[in-house]
């Protein structure tokens, strides 16, 4: 190769994963493989393991944060800093893949013949800052372009080649994403420590707290609470059946003022013995035709829990996964995503998708592209549409990725098969003569066109009423009154779970108010983000704060006692933590400042700290030992331990789980009284609360006596005497 000149200059590709890595280098026809890249004329393709770096622990910012102490929290570092990721197994090691994996990118990036990067992470904040991160740490002078793709097909990643961006056109997702990185060390850190100290320290185990954690426990804790709170309650219902001319027969409920519901089971009983031998007219006959539109397509929270409540064994968290998997090999486009509908750019694209996978289907030939707002929307998109199958017709699926494919791709094709059509009929019969105040509704359904549903069929339930007209008289021929018990709510699922946390706990009905809602979650105001959203399920599992009975999930008593304990409470606030995940939808909009928010942040954590370190609410859940040869000299007041004599004044054993409980033998207060503390005293304090000293001289000079009480003020943590004079 000549020196200089003539050198053919080269782009260095950067994708987030091997697999994404192999898809580009086919894309383009490369095929030289070489020890962490792909070699070709035009470009170098090389691949990060997702991150390849982390941010600093506490202790690499400060030796002192080793040993862990309450008093060296809140810690927040003043300029954040990355690290090679540690080894997953081991923290004390650095993960050596990871390195190796960097000083490649490194030497590809500073090699001669190379005049610019392109990051080809994924189009979302976890990509923009995976790219950015390793960047930076790796100090690049060169000009980085990035490229966005929703999918990794040939054609897909040839047009975006051909439409890249200075990657300083993406300050703002870059911001969003350390935001959200920083913001969560910040708060995970601090709080996970403080509250593990405080709540749990004799234990080893760890008491996780975090940003997306705590309100996510707070749903799951308010559902238990709600089913051990339900009333049992019955209610009562009055049912007829009717006999036509022709001897068919038909039911109806008994409705008073549009109710159906009675309180009182003797009214139904009399007006039930008041039918016999009656005759009823139909006093109303209503027929509707009604349609039925097929389910919108996926978001990730869609599919997760159409799959987590139809198949056993799944949770949102391996769904995820198989997204991913089936993403990252081309088969359907990028899964992260809050989306239901299609950008409307991508209709040309989608019939396209559609001819290839229609393709033998049984119905194939009802299929039909159509345009409409159900499907193609763009105020219902934001950056990544809808989950959808690209044009490569998946093959060599395993088991789980065919399921979780399959209703990716039926999803997509039912949006093109027409709408299910069904007739309802409503008859109102009327007992003939005064004497029965209300009337009788019967309700029919009957299915006209499967539409639709003919992709995943589905039982359908047709109630078929006789052909009558209104006007018809009919023959009462019994009646029963039932006794309805209301149920409890159910236990929280993943899929009735992820639906709260899209939504932030506000809930839509259906189909009148998606807009609302899509509009809503696109807001970003939400507890957690799709793509954080199963793995804050799993956090939960591994913490023990819930635990899995069968597809439902319900708190441990860790849990129970953390949400009843935890100081901070805005961490259990739902509308607080969906503002502050809006904040950072806002500032990947450019809508809000990075820095404003890491202040807010801050501010939050020591407040929390704060907090935490004055509750002594779960001291009393420990035990602590007596130590050998000591004497206890009473019980603590504030966790039920033995309180000891040592050198300096009588303190509690349980002070390794942070009860602090302690009085001083040089006390100020009470040697500005002229007396001291002295074994007795305390024991007589511990015993009645309140300890009486006699002949304390007042300033004056004149004596009184008084009882003491050893008090510790809740705000501030501090104990101070208060004096009841006797007189
Ligand atoms: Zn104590």
């Amino acid at each position: 190769m000549e020196k200089g000149g003539n050198l053919n200059m080269k782009k260095v590709i950067i994708a987030e994963k091997p697999s994404v890595a192999k898809n580009i280098a086919d894309a383009f026809n490369i095929k030289m493989r070489k020890d962490g890249y792909f070699q070709g004329e035009d470009y170098i393709i090389t691949w990060a393991f997702g991150h390849l770096l982390q941010l600093y622990d506490a202790k690499d910012y400060d030796e002192n944060m080793k040993s862990w102490r309450m008093d060296k929290f809140p810690f927040i570092p003043e300029k954040f800093k990355y690290k090679v990721k540690c080894n997953s197994t081991n923290r004390a090691a650095i993960d050596f893949g990871a390195e190796k994996q960097i000083n490649i990118i490194k030497s590809l990036i500073e090699r001669d013949d190379v005049d610019e990067i392109i990051l080809a992470t994924d189009y979302d904040r976890e990509g923009q800052v995976i790219g950015d991160e390793l960047l930076l740490y790796l100090n690049v002078k060169k000009p980085i372009f990035r490229i966005l793709l929703n999918e990794w097909t040939e054609e897909e990643l040839k047009k975006g080649m051909a439409d890249l961006k200075p990657n300083e056109e993406m300050k703002s997702l870059q911001d969003a994403g350390i935001s959200r990185q920083w913001s969560d060390w910040i708060i995970g850190i601090n709080l996970t420590s403080a509250a593990t100290l405080r709540y749990n320290p004799g234990d080893k185990k760890i008491l996780n707290i975090g940003r997306v954690l705590l309100p996510t426990l707070k749903i799951i804790y308010d559902r238990d609470k709600e089913i051990e709170n339900f009333k049992a309650s019955t209610y009562y219902k009055l049912a007829a059946t009717f006999k036509t001319k022709n001897g068919e027969e038909f039911e109806g409920t008994y409705y008073e003022n549009d109710n159906e519901k009675f309180d009182d089971k003797e009214i139904l009983e009399n007006i039930s013995k008041l039918l016999k031998d009656k005759n009823a007219e139909i006093i109303e006959k209503q027929v509707e035709k009604k349609k039925d539109y097929a389910p919108l397509l996926f978001n990730l929270s869609g599919l997760q829990g159409y799959i987590t409540s139809k198949y056993k064994g799944w949770t949102s968290d391996k769904v995820l996964k198989t997204a991913q998997v089936l993403y990252e090999k081309k088969f359907t486009t990028y899964p992260r995503t809050g989306s239901v509908a299609l950008d409307e750019s991508l209709k040309e694209k989608t019939k396209k998708v559609l001819d290839v996978i229609k393709k033998g289907l049984p119905y194939e030939s009802q299929i039909q592209f159509i345009d409409n707002k159900r499907i193609f929307d763009n105020s219902k998109v934001e950056s990544h549409s809808a989950i959808v199958p690209t044009y490569i017709k998946a093959s060599g699926l395993n088991a789980d990725e065919e399921t979780v494919y399959n209703a990716i791709k039926n999803r997509f094709i039912m949006q093109f098969l027409p709408v299910s059509v069904y007739e309802e009929t409503k008859l109102v019969s009327k007992i003939s003569g005064e004497t029965v105040k209300g009337v009788f509704i019967s309700k029919g359904k009957v299915q006209l066109a499967v539409g639709w549903h003919i992709v995943e069929k589905s039982e359908t339930k047709d109630n078929i009423l006789p052909m009558v007209s209104e006007k018809d008289i009919t023959e009462v021929i019994g009646s029963t009154v039932n006794e309805v018990t209301k149920k409890p709510p159910k236990l929280h699922n993943e899929k009735t779970l992820l639906r709260v946390m899209e939504t932030c706990g506000r809930s839509y009905k259906d189909e009148e108010d998606t807009d609302a809602m899509m509009a809503s979650i696109l807001s970003g105001f939400s507890i957690g983000t799709p793509a954080t959203r199963a793995e804050t399920i799993k956090k939960l599992k591994d913490a023990s704060y819930i635990i899995a009975k069968g597809k439902s999930l319900t708190c441990t008593e860790l849990g129970k006692t953390l949400v009843e304990i935890f100081p901070a409470r805005e961490l259990l606030d739902l509308e607080y933590t969906g503002r502050l995940e809006k904040t950072l939808s806002d500032i990947e909009k450019a809508k809000f400042k990075k820095a404003e928010f890491l202040d807010m942040i801050k501010e939050f954590t020591v407040n929390a700290v704060d907090s935490i370190k004055k509750d002594t609410s779960m001291l009393k859940n420990f035990k602590a030992e007596l130590p050998e040869g000591a004497e206890a000299i009473g019980v603590c007041p504030i966790c039920g331990n033995p309180v000891i004599e040592n050198e300096k004044g009588f303190g509690c054993t349980n002070w390794k789980n942070g009860c602090d409980y302690t009085i001083w033998k040089n006390d100020k207060f009470i040697t500005s009284l002229g007396k001291s503390v002295t074994k007795l005293m305390v024991e007589l304090l511990l015993k009645n609360g309140k300890v009486g000293f006699r002949n304390i001289k007042s300033k004056k000079g004149t004596t009184y006596s008084a009882y003491l009480r050893y008090v510790r003020d809740d705000k501030t943590g501090h104990y101070k005497w208060e004096m009841e004079f006797i007189s």
